[in-house]
């Protein structure tokens, strides 16, 4: 089967009790057994819930992986993730990760004794230089966030298996359509579902999905000795997000390399991120394991704060917030917003600017997104 065939049936099979075409959302937490001590399916929707097992199938179909594991958001994929270590073992981490990652490597794992190294994997000679006696996984983020910037995924992945360390790839950003680490040589692939997957700015949650059956098992494992599962509602409503996540990603990969042109010649523009520009720095690495460039990008503004102030709260079809991957298309300032809590020292050191904007573009239609920058960019 092909993708989208893939993203609406894998998973979704017509309801065996009462043919129901979409999978039914099985709110209950419990459910009865035959015998004591013969247990069925179905014990306890920690363990497992038929809705979120729809979702769980597809997502590893979509991904191409065994394993398919929901969680309760992103960030509570990434925690169970890092439970597969042990206290002792070392990280190599990107040095351009989601903040939310960062704080939680930083300020809560290695509180338990994990050890963590910031490389910029975009040299895999440097991460080579990074591993240790004890280093067993590598995690990385491509396209970064706020700027884009492209990990080549089967270089990293090689350095990984001859170390005998877990390659780790936070695929949020490029979403299963246009990119599958796991085909790449990753071991293990993250998703915030809030993001593309759901797609409507409407839940939040999370998923993991593993290339190896004994990894997918203790992730399983993991997922119900933690517990921070998935409510059977929001797993039905990402479900629903990934019936459309094809037609989707067209309309923002094409609004989205439109605007990019766009702001390339709008003379109040420094510097275009986008990994769809034909001058992206690594412009080879995304042909090759990109399908598309997907819907965000950034862009630095020329003069100052004033100016970004200004664009940010004239436009009126661009929503000023965080988030991104919705169909309504989202602006807002890394420095102020979602990467504030960057000390600017270090934000600089990244190259994230004072001026930097960041887009999640949506699906609207692209004269609409068009004229209300031009509108915005007229009063600078
Ligand atoms: C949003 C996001 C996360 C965290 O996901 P939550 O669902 O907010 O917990 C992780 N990685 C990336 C790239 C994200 O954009």
């Amino acid at each position: 089967m092909r993708f989208s065939t893939k993203a609406i049936h894998a998973g979704q099979d017509p309801d065996p009790a009462t043919g129901s075409v979409t999978v039914p959302v099985y709110l209950t937490s419990t459910y009865m057994q035959l015998r004591p001590g013969r247990e069925g399916k179905y014990v306890y929707s920690r363990t497992a819930n038929p809705t979120r097992n729809a979702l769980e199938e597809s997502l590893a179909a979509l991904e191409g992986g065994k394993v398919g594991v929901a969680f309760s958001s992103g960030l509570a994929a990434t925690t169970t993730v890092l439970m597969l270590l042990r206290k002792g073992d070392h990280v190599i981490a990107g040095d351009d990760i989601y903040g939310g990652t960062y704080r939680l490597f930083d300020q809560v794992l290695r509180n338990y004794g994990l050890q963590f190294t910031y490389v910029d994997p975009r040299s895999p000679d440097k991460v080579e230089q990074a591993v240790r006696k004890n280093t067993k996984m590598i995690w990385i983020e491509t396209p970064t966030n706020p700027l884009m910037r492209v990990v080549d995924i089967r270089a990293i992945s090689k350095i990984a298996t001859k170390n005998h360390a877990m390659l780790v790839v936070d695929n949020t950003f490029a979403s299963p359509y246009l990119q599958n680490p796991l085909k790449l040589g990753a071991n293990i692939s993250v998703h915030s579902t809030t993001k593309y997957l759901g797609g409507h700015s409407d839940l939040i949650g999370g998923a993991a999905i593993a290339t190896d059956t004994d990894v997918g098992k203790r992730l399983k494992f993991l997922q119900n000795a933690v517990g921070a599962v998935p409510g059977p509602l929001d797993c039905w409503l990402v479900l629903r997000g990934i019936k459309t996540l094809a037609v989707r990603m067209d309309r923002h990969d094409s609004n989205a390399k439109q605007i990019s042109e766009f702001l390339q010649k709008e003379p109040k523009v420094e510097q275009v991120y986008y990994p769809g520009l034909p001058d992206h720095p690594q412009r080879d690495v995304v042909k090759r394991q990109m399908r598309g460039y997907g819907g965000m990008l950034s862009f630095e503004l020329k003069g100052g704060f004033g100016d970004c102030e200004k664009l940010l709260t004239k436009l009126r079809v661009f929503t000023l917030a965080e988030s991104l991957g919705g169909v309504e298309s989202l602006i807002e300032h890394p420095a102020s917003m979602t990467h504030a809590s960057i000390p600017r020292q270090r934000r600089m050191e990244q190259g994230i600017k004072d001026t930097l904007i960041r887009m999640s573009v949506g699906i609207e239609d692209v004269e609409d997104l068009l004229e209300d920058l031009q509108r915005g960019f007229k009063g600078l």
